[in-house]
């Protein structure tokens, strides 16, 4: 099968309809072999009782009902998990992604040999309090990912070799970051297309403002997860180790200091009075706190199944 589209809905009827039919059209116009895998997110507009009567005139379209509404990471990574082409496209259901780029993406994976392509919406057709956040989420994800020739990682419509989607795991709301998650699992030749970007013609978006805070945190936990996830005593243990010398050697001048004063006879003053005894003693009780941070980090990813799991190119024998 050449093509899997991978479709995560939420309380989308309206648009089905539409969207099914208009990527029938550009799919069978071009000759491919393709499914659609519908993965409803637990939506309580008849979205589900729509599929199944879609499925009934078509098969190649395919629905996967989630029980409850577990978010759009979920229903892509349980669609990539199905998903059977040798590219996987994924894009929304509310008609803001266009069909028609489906062919040229296809082809940037098949002949130009991309591991992942995602769309750019040069143009967007969304509300000036997404866009303008967006562009310096771009702007940080780019510095922070090294993936510099990406403009808009959260594109919904992206296609992907099909290695690409069997071996990566989305969870949380990493949506956001797939491309990021696929350069730290080694698919490194990542591209771009500038894609049409329509607005919603029905229904309404599902993310609130509440996306660009969690959008941040989950920023920080990529970045943190794929450098340290399998070695985080490195992290917290380097920065405990400063912390705890830093308290110690501020201890020990205090405590020279003072003798030395007692000693020679001179005036000198009880350590509590001073402000750098509590510097000092928040220093080596942080510095000890990291340390014990380390060592409990250290025997979750222990115990993590995948520990010693890496993704091999090619082996000779
Ligand atoms: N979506 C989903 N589960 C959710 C929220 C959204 O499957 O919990 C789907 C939604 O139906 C749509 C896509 O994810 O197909 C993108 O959502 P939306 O258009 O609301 O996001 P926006 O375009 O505003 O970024
Ligand atoms: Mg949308």
């Amino acid at each position: 099968m050449d093509i899997s589209v991978v479709i995560p809905l939420y309380n989308e009827v309206e648009s089905l309809p539409e969207l099914t039919n208009w990527i029938n059209t550009v799919l069978t116009g071009k000759k491919f072999t393709y499914e659609i895998i519908m993965v409803d997110d637990g939506s309580n507009d008849g979205s589900w009782e729509l599929i199944k009567t879609l499925h009934e005139n078509n098969p190649v379209i395919k629905g996967i009902k989630f029980r409850r509404n577990y978010g759009k990471s979920a229903a892509l990574n349980t669609g990539f998990e199905a998903a059977q082409g040798n590219v996987v496209i994924t894009m929304d259901a509310d008609l803001q992604d266009s069909p028609d780029e489906i062919p040229e993406l296809y082809r940037k994976i098949t002949e130009e040999k991309y591991d992942l392509v995602s769309g750019w919406k040069a143009k967007r057709y969304d509300p000036l309090s997404k866009t303008i956040p967006t562009k310096l989420y771009n702007a940080a994800t780019r510095r922070m990912s090294g993936i510099n020739n990406l403009h808009d990682f959260n594109c919904g419509l992206k296609a992907y070799r099909k290695e690409v989607v069997k071996n990566i795991e989305v969870y949380g709301e990493m949506h956001r970051y797939i491309p990021v998650i696929a350069k730290w699992a080694g698919f490194v030749k990542i591209g771009e297309q500038i894609v049409e970007h329509r607005p919603r013609k029905y229904g309404k978006t599902k993310f609130g403002m509440s996306r660009f805070i969690t959008g941040l945190l989950d920023l920080i936990s990529i970045f943190f997860v794929g450098k340290f996830g399998k070695r985080p005593m490195h992290f917290f243990g380097t920065l405990g180790v400063l912390s705890f010398f830093a308290g110690t050697v501020i201890t020990i001048w205090m405590i020279v200091d003072k003798l030395m004063a007692i000693s020679k006879g001179l005036h000198y003053r009880d350590v509590t009075t001073q402000p750098l005894f509590y510097i000092a003693l928040v220093a080596v009780i942080l510095g000890s706190q990291l340390f014990l941070t380390g060592f409990v980090a250290e025997l979750v990813s222990r115990s993590a199944s995948e520990r010693n799991k890496y993704l091999i190119e090619e082996t000779i024998k």
